[in-house]
């Protein structure tokens, strides 16, 4: 049932140019969509039109052993349909891993609006884009993700219940960036007593890569702590703004050199595909804790890591904080409960980190491992009757 296989969710979409009329694209995806769902194990695709207010969307459902699919709308210029439609089934199947990863009751989607996030935004689009999710009967919750924000999903959420991580001011449950930083503390406590015998962070010094939402709040939790920070952004007014409000615990270094300095661990927070191959050599730390997504430019990069036994926090178990939040909107926002369900962070990744010991595997396998024996039970569960 589960798909072993690496995911990778790169960003194909950056430079890519819209060309809203590709018909020999179009065909070339309908000939192989059913291979592709196959290769990567999608339940569900949907191909969303709506002429009037210029909507293009796909919806991709990987899987729902573990509960209705949840997963961001991205909304980008792609080349084609069919590099929307690869990218919305990689991130799905990303999601299917990092619920699991989390223990939360959801299983893996994605979507994706084709469009230019500057100029294609309307109201009507995301209403249009709502009722379309709303027609899903609560088998796929969404929101933010590159390219759309909080106030797009208010049109949407007009539709359809089925949009979480909406402004405060309209129920939602605001800014991630909180639990996702508390999530990555954790995977660091957690990280410390492995490798130190101690989760205690004091005196130890940690590299930051990127000091935007989730660093910024990082690095505060780390000081707290008694760690101390060496910090790198490509907008200096970050780094200063730290600086200056903890001038004796942080230290800017240079941007280009952060993941090469001297330190216990090394904390990418700001894009992905970091520890690659001109990286990896280079990284003078015990361990890589951070929230930014898709770390390991490839697979081997993982297996390198564990190879020069550099501990790697796979992150999207520890980057889990931000999820766990919009998740927890579907019952109710409890900001305690979010809170206490992120600190779990820190013995998941202990069980890691045990599995990758004792089966002398890297990290990120252990991980999807866990979370495939994680699907299994679940749906092992399933098989009682629930009653009509
Ligand atoms: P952000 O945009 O607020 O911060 C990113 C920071 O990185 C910015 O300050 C930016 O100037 C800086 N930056 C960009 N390129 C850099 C480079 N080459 N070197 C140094 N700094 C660089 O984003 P965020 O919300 O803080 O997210 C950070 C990372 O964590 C992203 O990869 C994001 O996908 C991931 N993440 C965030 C959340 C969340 O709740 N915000 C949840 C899960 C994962």
């Amino acid at each position: 049932m589960v798909d072993m296989n690496r995911i990778r969710s790169d960003w194909p979409g950056k430079e890519a140019v819209f060309q809203p009329e590709d018909q020999s694209r179009s065909a070339e995806v309908g000939k192989d969509v059913f291979e592709m769902m196959d290769r990567y194990g999608h339940e569900q695709v949907i191909f969303c039109r709506h002429r009037g207010s210029g909507l293009k969307a796909i919806i991709a459902i990987h899987d729902t052993t573990m509960g209705p699919a949840l997963g961001g709308c991205r909304m980008a210029p792609y080349g084609s349909t069919e590099e929307a439609l690869e990218d919305v089934l990689r991130l799905s199947r990303g999601m299917t891993y990092k619920c699991g990863a989390a223990d939360v009751d959801f299983g893996g989607g994605k979507a994706v609006i084709i469009g230019d996030p500057k100029r294609d935004k309307s109201p009507e689009l995301f209403r249009a884009f709502g009722r379309f999710v709303g027609g899903l009967n609560g088998r796929f919750y969404t929101g933010t993700d590159m390219g759309t924000s909080p106030e797009d999903f208010v049109h949407a959420r007009r539709e359809s219940r089925c949009f979480v991580g909406l402004p405060e001011s309209h129920g939602g449950s605001g800014d991630t960036s909180m639990p996702t930083a508390l999530g990555v503390l954790q995977g660091m406590k957690a990280t410390a007593l492995e490798l130190w015998g101690s989760e205690d962070l004091s005196g130890r010094t940690v590299a930051v890569q990127g000091v935007g939402k989730v660093g910024a709040r990082l690095v505060r939790l780390l000081v707290e702590e008694g760690a101390r920070c060496l910090i790198a952004d490509v907008d200096g007014s970050r780094v200063d703004a730290l600086r200056e409000a903890f001038p004796d615990a942080v230290e800017p270094v240079d941007v280009g050199a952060v993941h090469a300095v001297s330190c216990d661990i090394f904390a990418p927070c700001a894009g992905g595909g970091i520890i690659n191959d001109e990286t990896i050599e280079e990284l003078k730390c015990r361990a890589v804790v951070g929230s930014a997504n898709n770390q390991l430019e490839d697979d081997r990069h993982g297996d390198r890591l564990h190879e020069r036994g550099i501990l790697y926090a796979p992150d999207y178990l520890v980057n889990a904080g931000g999820l766990i939040q919009v998740a927890d909107e579907l019952s109710g926002y409890n900001p305690e409960r979010v809170m206490a369900k992120t600190r779990s962070i820190y013995d998941m990744l202990l069980e890691i980190y045990r599995l990758s010991r004792e089966q002398d595997i890297p990290t990120y396998r252990a991980v999807d491992r866990l979370v495939a024996r994680r699907m299994e039970q679940v749906a092992d569960l399933r098989r009682i009757f629930l009653g009509l």
